[in-house]
């Protein structure tokens, strides 16, 4: 473990801990307009913070919040004290800023060492970045960390796979971060080169900064070889190492000694049982340049309460769904990108890429799935694809109860993903 007295701290050490952070944490935000002039119409006074539960009355943040205080109406630190700055990728709409202080980088990196331990790497690995670097969070976040970790570090970045390929093979690259979209197409451009993929030394991968299905990675651990361990985490509250599985990848700890998490109803706000299915809410329990009081981070997950068999206390978040302002409406039923990948992932001819376009037809809502099958597909009987293409769209129907146009590709046809994929088109509002 990287620091066995955080990572298995009793239940009731680690709320004691959560208190006198909340409380500090409150402070530093009564440092900034935003927090400020929240406190003041909500009557909060951060001194008198003595359970977690005070938590309760203060309303929550939004991205909109983080964009109208732009440029610094969040950051509760002088100008010279900010080191550096990133800005969330845009899942949806304009950018959001983030700012960091040198305590706040060295707590962030010391973060995803821990999560990068508890999935078994050492120093003696050798780490491949292949995630974007500059203001996107996932490139410097996981560096910083893997040095610190003491891992050799490529920053190869996203992108240029014929690049990446001879980096690891020149390298003996161990481990690899990469979004699960660019995993499943650089393993095709591996194989395209003739290069066996489970010939590498690559062991594991972090996989994050987009959703995936849990078929999504088998696929990628069968074809690569190799474990893949699911990385969460978002520019807002810092970037990746919010959460993250350990070995035994069953549920992404979350690390509650720096985030207090709560999972809401996110149509009328209240708070859940633990246990069910909602959206995440979290506080940054100590950020000192850009304080973070519960976050609404638009992501749907649940708590796993049962304690994992690694001995960490903090408890685990499920595989993200999808995000409130993912799900779409078709024919008046809501439907989230995650379930049409389970189909489609769990089906063995189909290969890895797809793209689910929206379509409107005289006036009726149409959805269009485009789907990369595996080569050998395209050497056999036609009528082996007609029937493939019937048994995907009776799969659909049974989960999500509308009826798709399916359109079988060969590999290769759709634009390929280096980072975060586009899945969804959405040509109805055009
Ligand atoms: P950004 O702030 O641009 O890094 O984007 C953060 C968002 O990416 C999160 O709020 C999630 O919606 C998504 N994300 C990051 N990691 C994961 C993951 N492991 N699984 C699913 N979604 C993720
Ligand atoms: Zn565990």
């Amino acid at each position: 473990m990287w620091n066995r007295e955080l990572e298995t701290i009793s239940r009731k050490d680690l709320e004691a801990l959560q208190t006198k952070k909340l409380k500090t944490a409150m402070e530093a935000a009564a440092k900034t307009t935003y927090y400020s002039g929240v406190f003041r119409e909500n009557g909060i006074d951060p001194a008198k913070i003595t359970t977690l539960d005070h938590l309760k009355d203060l309303p929550f943040a939004t991205k909109n919040d983080l964009r109208l205080s732009y440029p610094d109406g969040m950051v509760a630190v002088p100008r010279s004290e900010i080191v550096r700055m990133h800005a969330s990728s845009g899942t949806t709409g304009k950018s959001t800023v983030i700012f960091y202080t040198m305590n706040d980088i060295n707590a962030w990196a010391d973060l995803l060492a821990r999560s990068m331990v508890a999935t078994g790497t050492t120093r003696d690995d050798v780490f491949q970045n292949m995630m974007g670097y500059g203001l996107f969070t996932g490139g410097l976040g996981l560096h910083y960390g893997a040095e610190r970790l003491g891992c050799m570090v490529i920053p190869s970045a996203s992108g240029n796979s014929i690049r990446q390929i001879q980096l690891m093979q020149d390298f003996g690259t161990t481990v690899i971060h990469i979004t699960p979209s660019y995993a499943l197409h650089l393993v095709e451009e591996i194989r395209n080169r003739g290069i066996d993929p489970r010939g590498l030394k690559v062991k594991k991968a972090y996989l994050g900064a987009e959703p995936y299905s849990e078929a999504t990675r088998d696929k990628i651990q069968d074809q690569w070889d190799m474990e893949a361990y699911n990385s969460y985490g978002l520019s807002e509250l810092n970037g990746p190492g919010v959460a993250f599985d350990c070995a035994h990848r069953c549920g992404m700890h979350l690390w509650e000694d720096c985030y207090y998490m709560e999972v809401i109803n996110p149509e009328t706000g209240e708070r859940l049982p633990e246990g069910e299915e909602g959206e995440l809410v979290l506080t940054h329990l100590n950020r000192e340049a850009m304080p973070m009081l519960r976050y609404r981070t638009r992501d749907l997950t649940r708590v796993i309460p049962e304690p994992c068999k690694c001995g960490r206390t903090h408890r685990r978040i499920e595989r993200i769904k999808g995000r409130t302002d993912d799900m779409f409406i078709i024919g008046g039923v809501n439907v989230f990108p995650s379930q049409i990948e389970t189909v489609l992932m769990d089906v063995p001819e189909v290969g890895n890429n797809y793209q689910i376009v929206l379509e409107r037809e005289g006036g009726l809502d149409r959805i269009h799935i485009k789907v990369e099958l595996r080569s050998e597909m395209f050497q056999g009987d036609l009528r082996d694809l007609d029937r493939l293409k019937k048994r995907i769209v009776e799969q659909l129907r049974s989960l999500i109860v509308v009826t798709a146009r399916i359109e079988l590709l060969e590999p290769g046809s759709l634009p390929p993903s280096t980072g975060k994929a586009v899945r969804v088109v959405d040509n109805r509002k055009i």
